[in-house]
């Protein structure tokens, strides 16, 4: 059985589902789980309605670990509905520390996404476990199995972000939170996929000086910050090399997306696909190197 992600078409924000066949390494064998990165569940603008998507294509399963890469309106929309109402079950949440809080609601989550996060990041949730990890902690058993490594943020990019030029502290919306989102490495035996969540420049430095092996030829890039420039690194995609862009945007042209052209150019190898214009996006990728990976749309 090969591996799937999907990455659903929700507009200038990120929700992604891995599906983990059952498998087999050698003499273990690996139970099937799923992931999901973020949630912008959006349908009244057209996009993808994340929930329904979930129980049409997954029925009963439960969701292994939800992974919040930062709390940003376009990562936590409908998270409320999802952990609330859906019915769907959810065993682990990965979120980063940070004391961000919104300050205007207009640009920020919904009141009600808002206190659901708070109450999961407080453990109010019961059967939920939430977990803080950084890149220097030591994997767990399912991270292993399920080839997962996490690029960043360090612990010091977290007190970084937290810290103005005078040495005081930052909270609320001056966090550099964009700068501590959670930037997963995954892989399919050989094949590297790199979930980007919405890294910026400090993320991006840090990355290329500690993990500059781990990035080396890429299979499949979810392009940081929606395909924005903020999120463009020359070097860290020069590094990746990757044979597929993925670029989780919106509608609305390239107005806010325009790194399409600095990607090109970087990577001229790499095939550019993006939600606005396929819709959710699957990528079936075996875990035989030899399989090409096979991409579907709907
Ligand atoms: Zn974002």
């Amino acid at each position: 059985m090969p591996l799937r992600i999907h990455f659903l078409n929700v507009g200038a924000g990120d929700s992604t589902i891995v599906d983990f066949p059952a498998r087999t390494k050698g003499v273990e064998s690996f139970n099937a789980r799923i992931m999901m990165i973020d949630i912008n569940s959006c349908p009244d603008n057209g996009y993808t309605d994340v929930i329904e998507y979930f129980k049409a294509k997954f029925s009963q399963k439960s969701i292994f670990r939800f992974v919040c890469t930062h709390p940003h309106k376009d990562h936590i929309t409908g998270i409320n509905e999802l952990f609330n109402k859906s019915g769907i079950s959810i065993n682990n949440f990965w979120d980063v520390k940070n004391e961000f809080y919104p300050e205007d609601w207009e640009n920020d989550p919904s009141p009600e996404d808002w206190e659901m996060y708070e109450k999961i990041k407080n453990g109010k949730i019961s059967g939920l476990t939430v977990r803080n990890y950084t890149s220097e902690t030591n994997p767990v058993q399912c991270w292993n199995e399920d080839e997962i490594q996490i690029l960043s943020p360090s612990s010091e990019l977290i007190t970084y972000a937290h810290t103005k030029q005078d040495g005081t502290k930052r909270s609320g919306e001056a966090v550099c939170l964009n700068e501590i989102s959670s930037v997963l490495l995954m892989k399919v035996n050989a094949r590297k996929i790199v979930f980007a969540a919405d890294a910026e420049g400090k993320a991006w430095e840090e990355i290329i000086s500690k993990k500059r092996k781990e990035i080396e030829n890429v299979h499949i890039l979810k392009a940081s910050h929606h395909g924005r420039e903020s999120g463009f690194n020359e070097e860290a995609v020069k590094i990746m090399n990757p044979e597929y862009i993925l670029f989780s945007n919106s509608t609305d042209a390239d107005k806010n997306h325009g790194a399409e052209k600095l990607y090109k150019k970087a990577a001229p190898k790499a095939q550019i696909l993006k939600t606005s214009i396929y819709g959710n996006l699957i990528a079936e990728i075996s875990y035989s190197a030899t399989i090409a990976t096979k991409w579907t749309n709907d």
